[in-house]
């Protein structure tokens, strides 16, 4: 059935790119049932675990049986970085476990598919096409407190030279301006960062935060795309933990082959 198809979502800059292959996929087309209706990959999720891996096959399938790395992933600061001179890469490809505690990870190795989870939480993908280096990291609320986007570009700088106007960005389908209430900011989001709150209500646009801690590093504003897709508000299409609590968690994958 056509419904039950996989679907990706791209970037336009990063489709462009013949050796990229990215993808954001959906929760469409997978074995998962009930709240976890279908192509969850969360494993802390509360899923079955078999039907976790089972979706996480199907994933590896589409995206031309390459390994996939899963982060164990804390809204924490931690970027695993894999360099192509150094790395055993033997015991990451194992669709069952997460390899590396860490909420980025950036590489300059090809075939090797970088994956994000998300329910709301923001997939942030760089690409940059001098040095041939790719990242994806996971920004939660925590996440953008913690600027690890701002973190990774200077991750990228310093550990291959990167050039930060190089740089292609792309920012997930994730909870939208619309949905990020945050009664208790305060005490959550400090006060440098309550220029993001909506004038008249607890509302956060996380999604301007997230661009300029890109072009804080030097990113340029026209290499960031955001798909700008609230989670909370499809999730027909994608998990929202906001809008759902119990639920799954949709891939956000991207490799040079
Ligand atoms: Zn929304």
């Amino acid at each position: 059935m056509e419904n039950d198809e996989i679907k990706v979502y791209e970037f336009e800059h990063l489709k462009k790119v013949p050796h990229v292959v990215h993808g954001i996929f959906t929760r469409t087309g997978g074995t998962s049932r009930g709240v976890y209706d279908s192509l969850n990959i969360g494993m802390e999720s509360g899923d079955e675990k078999a039907s976790i891996s089972n979706n996480r096959k199907l994933i590896i399938r589409k995206m031309g049986m390459k390994p996939l790395v899963f982060l164990n992933q804390i809204h924490g600061a931690e970027i695993k970085v894999l360099k192509k001179d150094d790395n055993d890469l033997s015991q990451v490809f194992e669709p069952g476990k997460e390899t590396y505690t860490a909420d980025a990870i950036i590489t300059d190795m090809k075939g090797l598919f970088l994956v994000i989870q998300v329910a709301d939480c923001q997939s942030v993908m760089l690409y940059d096409p001098d040095k041939e280096i790719i990242a994806n990291i996971h920004s939660g609320w925590r996440g953008s407190v913690l600027n690890i986007i701002g973190q990774c570009v200077g991750k990228m700088v310093l550990e291959f030279g990167c050039l930060p106007e190089n740089i292609l960005a792309g920012i997930s389908p994730s909870l939208g301006p619309c949905c990020s209430e945050f009664i208790n900011y305060k005490n959550e989001i400090p006060g440098y960062l309550w220029k993001y709150k909506h004038k008249d209500k607890d509302f956060f646009d996380f999604w301007a935060m997230s661009r300029d801690q890109l072009m804080e590093k030097g990113v340029k504003n026209e290499n960031i795309q955001n798909m700008e897709i609230c989670t909370k508000c499809h999730t027909d299409v994608f998990y929202s933990y906001r809008g759902e609590k119990t639920t799954g968690r949709f891939a956000c994958v991207i490799s040079m082959i």
